[in-house]
């Protein structure tokens, strides 16, 4: 299916809704039966049928199925957050006495629930550096029934061989679940390599306007149906028709929206890379990225996120820099159309610093939708403050 279509018309039955182009908020909490019959039908498989808002909705159905779509997977479903779809995609998969893979440093609400939660039915995880395939080998164990995977990582970008994990997982009967936020199914799908199941925080990109938290878990149909009926229905995270249809308005602009962000961010890193007070920049699309060559076997872009590790002797230093950019601003979170920055010194004790320590000096820059030229002025006159 061309992304195009996708986009603009798969899923969308405009005839039901007067022909209009913009589909309707379907902001009803139950949905009425005419025979004992078809309500019957409903309660046997609520899969199948409108009946209450928590399970199916019209406006959530065709995103849902536009989101599968663009993932190239049989099924999908729509999640109150990113964070709802970790739990119930890894939470559906395991119990109690199962051990888990995870790559190292997954998003941190990934590995609370790995740390804090899982622990307390005896659901044990290992971490690992992912980059090498024999870290996977060497970690499963006979109860091992995850691998969890983030690729790439949201700070320092580190690849996990997909198509390897996969082969290797499914030799094992082991499911893969894969953390897709970065690039999104534009520039990466891991379904094709064989991934089970694949997630991505639709706050992020799909939504593309910093106005919307949700998140997204495509897998097969067997997979997420099972999902549905337990997990999906149980906890109720499903996504709100309002913010379904919020999500289908970002989804027209984001091939576009990324077009932009990946020309802008590779200007930046050309920038940075460049700057006297720049020690060395973090993007897996950059030539001297370690697994540059693996991003660009498996990924079709990289965009907008980048980190760069700054020169400075002090943490004031750093500090005068982030406050003084006028038009970057400091905030969590990325995707949208403003372009953000998060200093690595803003997440630890101020006394813990170390200058010396590279890592500490790290800053993640979201690149959004603003000209180019007036995100590497305000980067430029924050570096003279310094
Ligand atoms: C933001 C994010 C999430 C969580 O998504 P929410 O929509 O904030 O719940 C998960 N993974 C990554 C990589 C993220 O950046």
């Amino acid at each position: 299916m061309d992304i195009s279509y996708i986009i603009n018309e798969f899923a969308e039955d405009r005839e039901q809704y007067f022909n209009a182009v913009a589909p309707p908020i379907m902001q009803s909490s139950n949905f009425i039966f005419k025979t004992v019959d078809e309500m019957r039908k409903a309660f046997a498989d609520e899969y199948a049928t409108y009946l209450y808002s928590r399970g199916k909705n019209p406006t959530v159905e065709i995103l849902r199925r536009k989101l599968a779509a663009l993932d190239a997977a049989e099924d999908c479903l729509v999640f109150n957050s990113g964070a709802a779809a970790i739990f119930a995609g890894v939470f559906a998969n395991v119990k109690a006495g199962d051990h888990i893979v995870s790559v190292d440093k997954p998003y941190a609400w990934a590995q609370k629930l790995f740390n804090n939660i899982l622990p307390r039915f005896g659901i044990t995880t290992t971490y690992v550096d992912g980059r090498y395939i024999e870290n996977f080998e060497r970690a499963i164990l006979p109860n091992t029934a995850v691998i969890y995977l983030e690729s790439p990582n949201s700070w320092d970008y580190a690849l996990q061989d997909l198509k390897a994990v996969a082969d290797l997982a499914k030799a094992e009967g082991i499911i893969t679940i894969c953390d897709n936020s970065y690039c999104t199914p534009i520039y990466q799908q891991p379904i094709g390599f064989g991934i089970d199941l694949v997630l991505q925080s639709a706050t992020k990109y799909i939504g593309g306007h910093s106005d919307t938290i949700a998140g997204v878990l495509c897998g097969s149909h067997h997979m997420i149906k099972k999902i549905f009926n337990s997990e999906y229905m149980t906890v109720g995270s499903g996504i709100q028709p309002f913010n379904a249809w919020l999500l289908i308005r970002g989804l027209r602009t984001l091939p576009l929206r990324l077009e932009h962000i990946t020309r802008s961010t590779y200007k930046i890193v050309d920038f940075l890379k460049h700057h006297a007070r720049v020690e060395e920049v973090i993007f897996p699309f950059d030539e001297d990225f370690p697994q540059f060559e693996l991003a660009r076997q498996q990924m079709k872009n990289a965009c907008g996120l980048l980190t760069f590790v700054i020169k400075a002797d002090n943490m004031d230093a750093i500090e005068r820099f982030c406050e003084n950019l006028h038009h970057i601003f400091m905030a969590v979170s990325w995707g949208g159309h403003e372009s953000l920055i998060i200093p690595k010194c803003a997440g630890m004790e101020a006394a813990s610093f170390d200058v010396n320590n590279r890592e500490h000096r790290m800053l993640r820059l979201y690149c959004g939708l603003e000209e180019t030229s007036y995100l590497v002025n305000d980067l430029e006159q924050a570096f003279n403050k310094m």
